[in-house]
């Protein structure tokens, strides 16, 4: 079984209770079992400031399945919630986005599939997320919780539980 760390996101719709339902369509999708849940987070939109806020969340995940089946099972998660990447600008607003942040301590660099993920380290929304389910695991030599030190968080907020 491999442990795998999971970014979620999402700004169009009721993202909470889209992640709500993804976390066990990923379980499902990827015969995995989820091993922690961050909170929700609202953080400023990245890339494109023209667009809502979003909801960030990380979760881990024990699977069986290798990264590129776990990458297609991921995006047929993100269509089933409504993402359709074909009427998207790049970090443009999007229903939910599942990326493999980390996938045991493996590396790759495809064109369609890099893990760690490359911009992991520069993206509060996700290191915030990150440090609360995982904060001292190395990737690519770092710990989230290192990380974090070097990231501005204001704007970042924490979501009270989801009823
Ligand atoms: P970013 O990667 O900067 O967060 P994004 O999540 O908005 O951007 P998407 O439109 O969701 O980008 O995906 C673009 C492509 O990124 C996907 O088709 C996928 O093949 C590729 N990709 C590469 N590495 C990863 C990864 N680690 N997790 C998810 N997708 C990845
Ligand atoms: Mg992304
Ligand atoms: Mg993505």
């Amino acid at each position: 079984m491999a442990n795998v760390l999971i970014a979620l996101g999402g700004n169009v719709g009721d993202v909470r209770a889209t992640f709500a339902q993804a976390i066990p369509a990923i379980g499902d999708a990827a015969q995995a079992e989820l091993l922690a849940r961050s909170s929700d987070y609202e953080t400023p939109p990245w890339g494109r400031g023209d667009q809502p806020a979003y909801v960030n969340a990380c979760i881990a995940i024990a699977t069986k399945l290798p990264p590129r089946e776990l990458l297609s099972a991921l995006q047929a998660v993100e269509a089933r919630f409504g993402r359709n990447r074909a009427a998207e600008t790049r970090w443009g607003p999007r229903t939910l986005d599942l990326d493999i942040l980390a996938y045991d301590d493996v590396r790759i660099d495809l064109p369609g599939l890099t893990i760690p993920h490359p911009r992991l380290f520069e993206r509060a929304f996700v290191l915030v997320p990150l440090a609360e389910i995982a904060p001292d695991r190395p990737i690519d030599g770092r710990t989230p919780r290192e990380a974090l030190a070097g990231v501005s968080t204001v704007d970042i907020r924490r979501l009270p539980a989801h009823g």
